[in-house]
């Protein structure tokens, strides 16, 4: 019997360095992971450097390459994949940007970055969506809200490039910055035209909102401007579908992981009540996760948290994290019929406080694997594992190797 599923379950962030106050442990191997454990005694395992040794991946760029879209020859910046992951469907050449709802004074002096941390900005960016016009410059743009603070926009037209500086200050107290074209090229200067003239209409509607009127009264911060930034032309992606003939679902709570899912074709599941921190709704994910692979031929489950732990620098929490995400698998020791790899996709050392370059380590569990003789998921154990160490962009022909997807190569 050979296993017809694949989950891949990329535990962000997960893996770390040597930390003093565990004795030099790793907060994964300090932690007590009995379900981690068991699926790496009953599996195979190893170490893989999601993009390539000593590289420093992004969350992004890991998991293209993860899903064999390798990112030197994929990526074209955060700001389209940022765009999908907000429900924007970006079509080649169409430039994607990240933005932040933002307040600024009558100077256009940036007062917060954030707005307050504005929720529930809805009203807002359907008024940007209804009222904003760049048809004089021939250019069509979607908007929309992300979580929190956070929202995207993409443009559509002829002649658009993506080499523009961002409005971002990046630091309050500043003057709110001009849109520039990095290049004299015309394609940039257009966008850098389209971006000053979409940043000053949106302003415009932004203070007329009966919304910022009420936050101002209640003295709160009104998000009256809009910092856009992480400008990027959408590439061409061949769909997961053809690429791999299965047809993959993608979960998780950051829109640059579900970002990244839709780009390359993967179908997101929205799931109640995830936020990619400490206290998301872990046990909904792995519920989701299930049935959705009565569905699909492939789920990627992105979990986050440890990830922000290790930002964080805080070992103690991460430790405790992991022991909450291994509970939460507990229900994916029963599935049936389907290979599970477990890796991160960078590895987030809290002596860092940031990505590192450090291999990770990957665990695949299911019909027809070697198993060999490592019974502890963590960096130290996995190292001495049956599968080595791998590139990242090497895993999805392993793992389609196992469903026995894998082309033969040569007669
Ligand atoms: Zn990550
Ligand atoms: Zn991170």
């Amino acid at each position: 019997m050979t296993a017809e599923k694949i989950l891949l379950c990329v535990l962000d962030g997960i893996s770390d360095r040597p930390c003093p106050e565990f004795g030099y442990r790793t907060p994964l191997q300090a932690a007590h992971t009995p379900n981690l454990d068991t699926l790496a005694r009953e599996g195979i395992c190893g170490i893989m450097d999601t993009i390539a040794p000593g590289i420093r991946p992004g969350s992004d760029t890991a998991h293209l390459s993860l899903l064999g879209y390798p990112p030197e020859r994929y990526y074209t910046g955060r700001g389209p994949i940022e765009a999908e992951g907000c429900g924007i469907h970006m079509e080649r050449g169409m430039i994607g940007f990240r933005v932040n709802y933002a307040t600024i004074d009558d100077e256009g002096i940036v007062t917060d970055r954030r707005a307050g941390r504005i929720s529930d900005t809805g009203a807002l960016s359907r008024a940007i969506q209804e009222e904003v016009d760049l048809s004089s410059l021939g250019v069509e743009f979607v908007f929309r809200s992300g979580a929190g603070h956070r929202a995207a926009l993409a443009f559509r037209g002829e002649g658009l490039g993506a080499a523009v500086s961002s409005n971002d200050p990046k630091k309050e107290g500043a003057i709110l910055h001009r849109f520039e074209a990095l290049t004299s090229k015309p394609e940039d200067r257009k966008t850098a035209e389209a971006l000053n003239d979409f940043a000053r209409q949106a302003g415009e509607i932004l203070r007329e909102q009966p919304l910022n009127q009420e936050r101002e009264k209640r003295g709160d911060q009104p998000a009256n401007m809009v910092l856009i930034r992480g400008a990027g032309q959408m590439g061409h992606y061949e769909p997961f579908n053809e690429k791999y003939g299965m047809k993959g679902s993608v979960i998780a709570a950051a829109t640059l992981i579900t970002g990244i899912g839709t780009v390359v074709g993967l179908t997101r599941v929205d799931v109640q009540g995830i936020t990619g921190s400490a206290n998301t709704n872990l046990e909904g994910k792995i519920r989701a996760t299930i049935s959705e692979l009565e569905k699909a031929d492939f789920v990627l489950l992105n979990i986050k948290g440890a990830d922000e732990a290790g930002h964080d620098g805080n070992a103690q929490k991460k430790k405790e994290f992991i022991e909450v995400i291994d509970q939460a698998l507990a229900p994916l020791q029963d599935l049936e019929n389907c290979l599970i790899a477990f890796c991160a996709d960078h590895s987030t050392p809290c002596s860092v406080k940031d990505h590192s370059g450090d291999p990770v380590p990957l665990l695949i569990h299911g019909e027809g694997v070697r198993v060999d003789g490592v019974d502890r998921y963590d960096e130290i154990a996995c190292a001495g594992g049956g599968l080595h160490r791998i590139r990242g962009e090497y895993l999805m022909p392993v793992l389609l190797d196992l469903v026995n997807r894998s082309r033969k190569y040569g007669a």
